[in-house]
């Protein structure tokens, strides 16, 4: 998802990272800044990392406060960097000021906060201890951001993650070829510097888990659970071997045995259904890992794809065959495995709506295709067990934590939630937003306990 578009765009590992700014590259990118007054790309991002004020001092030859501007605002501004969207964000509204093209925020943003980490250089400072001790759920950014903030409040903060290691999709979803496990690592790195102790697998559950967590010395509790559960298509085959979720394709990827999953694309040709960007990392995926030909079979035509453009466009670069306006109606089978899908051409009943409801079949577009492995990849929900690990939060119809939009305070006292688990799908920069207010309220909410 988003702009991170390799050299030639060409997809040839599942593993390299493309290459960040050289000082030399920074520099130069950095002089075209329009210093504008009003900074429209500092106002445009979520997470406030105020890209006009570290520009700025890059352009002054600052790096070191360049470096404290991103790391102070944006715990996560090396992954950020790499994953966020910015041609919609801050770089969008760069554009606005009709400079040539806008400046490359995001590779400027990576260049600095690695030049951080080489030099050594540590600009995250902590106040003293508070003695409030403080629990978050979940480590993915929107856990770890609120943690970092919260630690350099002077809380002692602990994140219970179910996973082996911290990160959330950022580690289990989001494919390497865009953001590798060692950034990730060095960037949590920075957060447990600060003190935050994460404890992997230690997962929150069984009845009343969460609010428990208050019961044993805990003064607030912060719920960044993410979206861990794929919606599943109700199709025949959808059983057949062969036949997974980008959640879990893209989880094995990244984490599981490699020869295993390679071994269920390679050589193949892969039906992924759904239009989005983790469709399209699916499909990436599958390429880095010598499919044959790789299809994404989307409800939606090209200009409604979910998928951020970038992201199809690289697909496309890719040899990836998009197939809009079209509805899988079966996976057929052989031997107990996926052998192809059958599908046919949709219209919208009413225009407007992308809903699979507003889809109506077009008589005689039938087509059928050959595909030894087919992905599921229609989005994610919130965990099922939420309403029992605490029964005091109120749920939104759709599963998600209802939340306060300015405090992000759940409607159990002490217990704050944000990221995914209460926005549904969104963006990693949205969710370092949410734990650092998340945060702020938390330590507003202490004083007042106090
Ligand atoms: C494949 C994929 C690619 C994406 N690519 C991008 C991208 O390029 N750019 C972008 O901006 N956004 C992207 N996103 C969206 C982004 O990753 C999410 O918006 C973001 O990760 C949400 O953060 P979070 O902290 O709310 O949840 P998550 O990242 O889901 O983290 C939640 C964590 O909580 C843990 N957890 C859950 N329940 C418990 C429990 N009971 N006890 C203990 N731990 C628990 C989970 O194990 C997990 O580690 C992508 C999403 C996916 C699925
Ligand atoms: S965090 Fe993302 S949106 Fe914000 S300035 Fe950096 S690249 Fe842009």
């Amino acid at each position: 998802m988003g702009k991170t578009l390799r050299k030639n765009n060409q997809l040839t590992s599942l593993f390299d990272m493309e290459e960040g700014y050289s000082l030399t590259q920074a520099v130069a990118e950095a002089d075209r800044c329009l210093l504008c007054h009003d900074a429209p790309c500092s106002a445009a991002c979520p997470a406030e990392t105020d890209p006009g004020k570290f520009i700025r001092k890059l352009r002054l030859r600052n790096l070191k406060g360049a470096v404290r501007t991103i790391k102070e605002n944006n715990i996560l501004g090396g992954i950020c960097a790499v994953v966020c969207p910015a041609g919609r964000l801050c770089e969008e509204k760069c554009s606005s000021t009709e400079i040539d093209r806008p400046i490359n925020i995001g590779k400027l943003q990576r260049f600095l906060v690695e030049y951080g980490w080489q030099i050594g250089f540590n600009p995250l400072l902590k106040k003293p201890a508070n003695g409030a001790k403080v629990a978050v759920v979940g480590s993915g950014p929107a856990g770890l951001a609120c943690a970092a903030a919260l630690s350099k409040e002077g809380c002692e903060v602990t994140v219970f993650e179910s996973a082996r290691k911290p990160g959330g999709v950022l580690r289990y979803g989001v494919p390497s070829f865009r953001l590798d496990g060692d950034f990730t690592d060095r960037e949590i790195k920075d957060v447990a510097a600060l003190g935050v102790k994460i404890e992997c697998g230690s997962p929150v559950k069984g009845r009343g888990a969460v609010e428990n967590l208050l019961k044993k010395g805990f003064k607030a509790v912060f719920v960044g659970a993410g979206l861990p559960a794929p919606y599943k298509l109700n199709i025949p085959g959808i059983n057949l071997k062969n036949v997974t979720t980008a959640t879990d394709f893209l989880k094995a990827a990244r984490a599981g045995n490699r020869e295993k999953i390679s071994r269920l694309v390679k050589n193949k040709n892969v039906a992924i259904i759904g239009g989005g960007s983790v469709a399209m990392d699916a499909a990436g995926t599958c390429k880095a890992l010598k499919a044959a030909k790789v299809y994404c079979i989307a409800l939606e035509s090209m200009r409604e794809l979910p998928a951020y453009k970038d992201d199809w466009l690289m697909a496309v670069d890719n040899g990836i065959i998009i197939k809009p306006q079209c509805r899988v109606r079966e996976i057929t089978g052989k031997g107990g495995a996926a052998a192809g899908v059958k599908g046919v051409e949709t219209v919208w009943k009413k225009p407007g709506s992308c809903l699979p409801s507003n889809a109506k079949d077009v008589p005689g577009t039938e087509f059928s295709l050959a595909a030894g492995a087919v992905i599921i990849a229609i989005g994610s929900g919130p965990d099922r067990g939420l309403a029992e690990m605490m029964p005091k939060v109120k749920l939104t119809g759709r599963g998600l934590i209802q939340v306060d939009k300015k405090t992000l305070a759940t409607s159990a006292k002490g217990i704050y939630a944000g990221g995914d688990a209460a926005r549904g799908p969104a963006l990693v920069v949205d969710s370092v937003a949410d734990g650092k207010k998340a945060a702020g309220s938390i330590i507003g909410f202490l004083k007042g306990a106090k």
